[in-house]
């Protein structure tokens, strides 16, 4: 069922024991969102849990809260009132769903791609730029006080998802909350510096991959495709897509990973095609400028299978 914000507010506020989760491989935002979450609902003294199935990449250790973040354990069970899914519809949330048991779960994303479904609540709020601007909107609708502590975890999924704002999708209201955060104790310098910097090896890693990028689409498109050896080599690869995506005349950039000898993930990003509607073609989701998939095939023929992709998106002009 579809919530209202006062709705979605008040079953946060009916609840006294809440986990909470997002997606696997966590970004800013998922990462900001069940954080920022969190410490909003412990002001208002619920007890909460945050469960991530996966690693969360070290930048992140800047927020509070980075250290209680965990997997969850092999045969747990969790009981609680309220389960609460954040960034992505509720099936890419790993091990997750299995372990938690509560009487009501509630779904809170801005992709325009989540379908909802009619045995879960969902708020959904697509004109927002990121999850954590919507957890902004909730603490406000809650009359509760942000302390610095989610402060800096909401202004981090603020900048993560909008590229720094830079992107189209950061509109006035995105920066009237990272103001309001910036009063509550954010602090954006802190946040930048802590997720710039890398590891040595990431920045060579960078430099192999730029190497062997290719142009497509009658130079519209640029790919850099990952064999599963350079993959399984190379641990951080998610800044790559943004080196690519700035070359004049590219609208699509396209970076696909070799997980496993049949499965391969692609992320896309765009000027002005839909990458959404290639995602969803394929299963995956996401915005209609930042988007991905999981193409179950080998390397070659996923390369090919998600170029023949992005030409008909550029030839057939799927603009939004
Ligand atoms: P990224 O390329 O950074 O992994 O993802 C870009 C956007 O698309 C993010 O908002 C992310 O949540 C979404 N996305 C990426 N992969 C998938 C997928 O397999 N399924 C869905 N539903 N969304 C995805
Ligand atoms: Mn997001």
């Amino acid at each position: 069922m579809k919530l209202t914000l006062s709705e979605t507010a008040a079953a946060l506020q009916a609840a006294r024991t809440l986990v909470l989760t997002a997606h696997v491989n966590p970004d800013g935002d998922a990462i900001g969102s069940t954080l920022g979450l969190k410490h909003v609902l412990e002001a208002l003294g619920k007890r909460v849990t945050v469960l991530l199935d996966d690693d969360i990449p070290a930048g992140f250790a800047v927020l509070p809260g980075y250290d209680v973040i965990r997997r969850p354990a092999e045969g747990e069970s969790i009981d609680c009132d309220l389960f609460v899914v954040l960034d992505t519809m509720t099936d890419r949330i790993g091990k997750t769903a299995e372990v938690v048991h509560a009487p009501r779960l509630l779904n809170i994303d801005h992709h325009h791609t989540n379908p909802g479904n009619n045995k879960e609540d969902l708020y959904l709020d697509a004109s927002r730029a990121a999850t954590c601007e919507i957890v902004y909107d909730l603490a406000k609708a809650m009359n509760a006080t942000i302390p610095e502590s989610a402060a800096m975890c909401l202004y981090t999924g603020l900048a993560t998802d909008t590229g720094f704002f830079r992107f189209s999708n950061a509109a006035a209201h995105t920066y009237r909350a990272a103001a309001d955060l910036i009063d509550a104790g954010a602090q954006p310098n802190v946040i930048s510096e802590a997720l710039e910097i890398k590891p040595m090896q990431t920045v060579k890693d960078l430099g192999e991959a730029l190497a062997q990028f290719e142009l497509f689409a009658d130079g519209k498109a640029a790919g850099i495709f990952l064999t599963q050896e350079q993959t399984a080599r190379m641990e951080s690869t998610e800044t790559f897509i943004g080196h690519i995506r700035v070359i004049d005349g590219v609208d699509v950039a396209v970076v696909l990973k070799c997980k496993e000898p049949q499965l391969c993930r692609v992320s896309m990003r765009s000027k002005r095609v839909d990458v959404s509607r290639i995602a969803t073609q394929f299963d995956g989701g996401g915005h209609v400028r930042a988007a991905g998939c999981t193409l179950k095939l080998p390397f070659e023929e996923a390369r090919k299978t998600i170029m023949a992709a992005i030409e008909q998106a550029i030839r057939e002009g799927w603009i939004a």
